[in-house]
């Protein structure tokens, strides 16, 4: 099947092409008639499954030529992130039709996107609250919106969105088409739904809370004070080009990149707060491979789009179970295989368990390599008598020697990050 047989027309099939995908995806199989037909549609897609080409195409081909006025489709999104790449895909798809999109998002002046709005906007991009900021100031008209996607809806709800999403709503006119996307269901979103969606097509491309199967999960069990070592050691000795890791605070990214920085493993964060020209600094070293490692919050990391990632690390493990699906969903998107691991210390075992539960059934444990302790720079201390140091580590009966690699300096003194309890304990070197 290819994109015209969906009954695109020849400027989007045209540019679609451009794009190199030659065959749409399941959700893109399905959403695509329906919206083109007009209906409402509910779909249960995680990100990576195409569900972006799946709106945008149908709005696009909806909305026909472009008009100088206010705008006639309206996406909103959780994130900066998100609303900046759905806004690159509808231009990118649009670029044959003449239609105008624009995008707005805090954190950043808002005087270009008022004068982008002003010079006549056909597809909205925006997250919530500055969208409700410029409405409520009159400086945005949403009398015009035929067409509203809530994009990634459950996410909007866990980031507290709730509230402004109906007032938004509220200012849309009645008559319209409605499309929401969501990785999950909770009762919130199924009462959302409820509420906005007006006889919809129900579409579910993946089981629900089911992480694409083509990922490659598993587990380490490691002491929390190791996490930084264990996360080197994969790195440098898998020779991993591209990983993306999360931790659950941004002081917890920010100290892991300079712990990362201080392994030799080129790395960036990003997170809440950092300014929009340094998130997108670092996301931009990242996809052209000039940093390794990106470390993210969940927040942040929610809408990167980033092709053929293949490592994500839960550094952390998430508090909220569906996280973990939405977390591992950045690797192996639209078609391509990744590998997704878990650090989990022995705190997190309750965690552990509540994915699994989501999950329904257990992550492999894989035997911890051995992977060289290195000692913390002390704050006071020369960072010349910072080297690396050696550590054996005793699991399953078994001796993992692990010694200071290749070019790397020579072991001082172990730093033992004492025991912990059912997981191996570092010793002095042999
Ligand atoms: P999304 O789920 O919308 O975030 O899309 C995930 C990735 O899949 C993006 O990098 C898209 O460019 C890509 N993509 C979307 N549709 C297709 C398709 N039909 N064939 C190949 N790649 C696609």
């Amino acid at each position: 099947m290819s994109f015209t047989h969906l009954g695109l027309k020849p400027e989007l099939s045209r540019a679609v092409a451009e794009k190199g995908y030659v065959t749409p995806t399941p959700i893109q199989r399905e959403a695509i008639p329906a919206v083109l037909a007009g209906r409402d549609v509910l779909a249960g897609a995680q990100t990576g499954t195409g569900k972006t080409a799946a709106f945008v195409l149908p709005i696009l081909q909806n909305l026909a030529s472009h008009q100088a006025g206010a705008p006639r489709a309206l996406v909103l999104t959780p994130t900066r992130e998100l609303a900046a790449q759905v806004a690159e895909s509808s231009r990118d798809y649009g670029r044959h039709t003449g239609l105008r999109t624009v995008v707005i998002f805090g954190g950043v002046s808002e005087k270009p996107q008022i004068e982008a709005l002003r010079t006549g906007c056909d597809v909205l991009v925006a997250t919530p609250g500055r969208l409700l900021d410029l409405a409520q100031r009159r400086l945005l008209d949403l009398s015009q919106v035929r067409c509203c996607v809530l994009d990634e809806a459950d996410r909007m709800l866990d980031m507290g969105f709730i509230h402004a999403i109906r007032q938004i709503l509220k200012l849309l006119p009645r008559e319209r088409q409605n499309l929401m996307f969501s990785a999950t269901y909770s009762e919130d979103i199924r009462e959302l739904a409820g509420r906005y969606l007006r006889n919809p097509v129900a579409i579910e491309v993946a089981a629900r809370n089911a992480p694409a199967e083509r990922i490659e999960q598993h587990v380490y069990r490691v002491p929390q004070e190791h996490k930084r070592h264990l996360l080197a050691h994969l790195i440098n000795s898998g020779n991993w080009h591209q990983v993306l890791v999360f931790t659950r605070t941004k002081h917890g990214a920010n100290r892991l990149t300079q712990q990362l920085e201080d392994s030799g493993v080129r790395a960036a964060a990003i997170h809440g707060n950092k300014s929009q020209a340094a998130r997108v600094r670092a996301l931009t070293d990242f996809k052209e491979n000039r940093i390794t490692a990106l470390v993210a919050t969940e927040v942040a990391a929610r809408g990167l789009d980033i092709k053929e990632l293949p490592h994500v690390v839960n550094y952390e493990l998430p508090n909220v179970p569906e996280d973990y699906v939405h977390r591992i969903g950045r690797t192996a998107r639209a078609g391509g295989s990744g590998s997704a691991v878990s650090l989990v210390s022995p705190e997190e075992a309750s965690l552990l368990r509540e994915i699994e539960k989501v999950l329904r059934h257990s992550l492999p444990v894989a035997a911890l390599p051995a992977y060289p302790v290195t000692a913390a720079p002390a704050a006071h201390a020369p960072r010349a008598r910072v080297g690396a140091v050696a550590a054996a580590h005793r699991h399953d009966g078994r001796r993992w020697q692990a010694g200071p690699r290749p070019g790397r300096r020579p072991p001082s003194r172990s730093r033992d990050a004492g025991p912990s309890a059912s997981f191996p304990r570092a010793r002095r070197p042999v």
